[in-house]
């Protein structure tokens, strides 16, 4: 089924992410962890697309078990990086022939040790040229990136607007956002882009705090912040991993509730392929859920 009538039928929808292992044994690994978090019955599930080599054709591979074997809906990333459009088609073909409906379509980052996005010779510069390609002669449900906070090559707030408009006009028919940890960021940027005329869902994206010197790590590399008095707190724990991860399913999971208390469609969680935590926090989802029910 495709995305977007997922979304409309289902609310909230969670929403899981994994990256492609790098052996075989690992794609066994991350099979049984997704199948782990059947029970949690997400809208649908969404495989990475690496910086290049063999990754990439594990994602094929992944989302199609994912389909056949679990029976549940994924959705393939692809990106432009390294791919001439041909390449691309024939991927998205391939996509298609496997039976999968949903892609988010992304321009991608630089390969590591590179600075800056390279356009490959015959490919795509930005993510919206691959969408109206894709959007023209595919019959997929495409997603694409927000950026609460701004994507960090933006030139502007409005140039970053500017780009969820035209990504959206070119045929993304929902966007997933960068993870951040300040729900008023989603909240603004939901508005910004209303503003500009963007009506399809805006699903936010959530990484679970379980470590504090990788959290600190990601958000440095993708440009989003944490509030002052979480880092605080964070870095008081900064010796006691167990506390820190504590801290972090518990705001993780206060995080949750409020975004979908003020009207958050879903939420997509970047799993970093672990399923405790993310577990822990759609538990407390579920569990909050129905105590008040019991006590309404
Ligand atoms: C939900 C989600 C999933 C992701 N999954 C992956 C993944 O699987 N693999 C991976 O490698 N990366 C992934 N990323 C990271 C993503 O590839 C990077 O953030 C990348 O730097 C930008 O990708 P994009 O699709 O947003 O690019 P684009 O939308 O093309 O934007 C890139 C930059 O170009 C600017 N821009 C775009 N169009 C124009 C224009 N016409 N004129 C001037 N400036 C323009 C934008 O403002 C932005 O600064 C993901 C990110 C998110 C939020």
């Amino acid at each position: 089924m495709k995305i977007d009538e997922i979304l409309k039928h289902r609310s909230p929808c969670f929403s899981f992410e994994f990256f492609p292992p790098k052996t075989d044994d690992g794609v066994e690994k991350l099979m049984a962890t997704i199948k782990s978090l059947r029970i949690l019955n997400p809208g649908f599930v969404s495989v990475t697309y690496g910086a290049g080599g063999s990754s990439r054709a594990r994602t094929l591979e992944v989302v199609k078990r994912i389909k056949t074997e679990l029976g549940m809906e994924p959705m393939a990333h692809v990106t432009c990086v390294g791919h001439t459009r041909d390449e691309l088609r024939a991927l998205f073909e391939a996509l298609a022939g496997a039976g999968i409906e949903n892609v988010m379509a992304l321009r991608g980052d630089p390969p590591k040790g590179e600075e800056r996005f390279t356009v490959a010779e015959g490919g795509f510069r930005y993510a919206s040229e691959m969408i109206e390609m894709v959007a023209r002669e595919f019959d997929l449900s495409i997603g694409a990136a927000g950026y609460p906070e701004k994507h960090q090559e933006a030139e502007s707030v409005a140039s970053d607007v500017a780009n969820a408009v035209r990504k959206v006009r070119a045929g993304a028919r929902f966007l997933v956002t960068q993870f951040f940890f300040d729900n008023d960021a989603y909240f603004a940027y939901v508005e910004r882009v209303r503003a500009a005329g963007v009506d399809v869902p805006i699903v936010p994206g959530i990484m679970p705090i379980t470590n504090y010197a990788a959290i600190a790590r990601m958000t440095a590399m993708s440009g989003a912040t944490i509030p002052q008095r979480l880092l605080a707190e964070l870095e008081a724990r900064s010796d006691e991993p167990d506390a820190v991860a504590d801290l972090g399913v518990a705001y993780t999971a206060l995080q949750c509730r409020d975004l979908l208390d003020r009207g958050a469609p879903g939420l997509h969680f970047y799993t970093l392929n672990k399923s405790p935590v993310t577990r822990a926090v759609v538990s407390a989802l579920v569990a909050a859920r129905t105590f008040h029910e019991l006590v309404a």
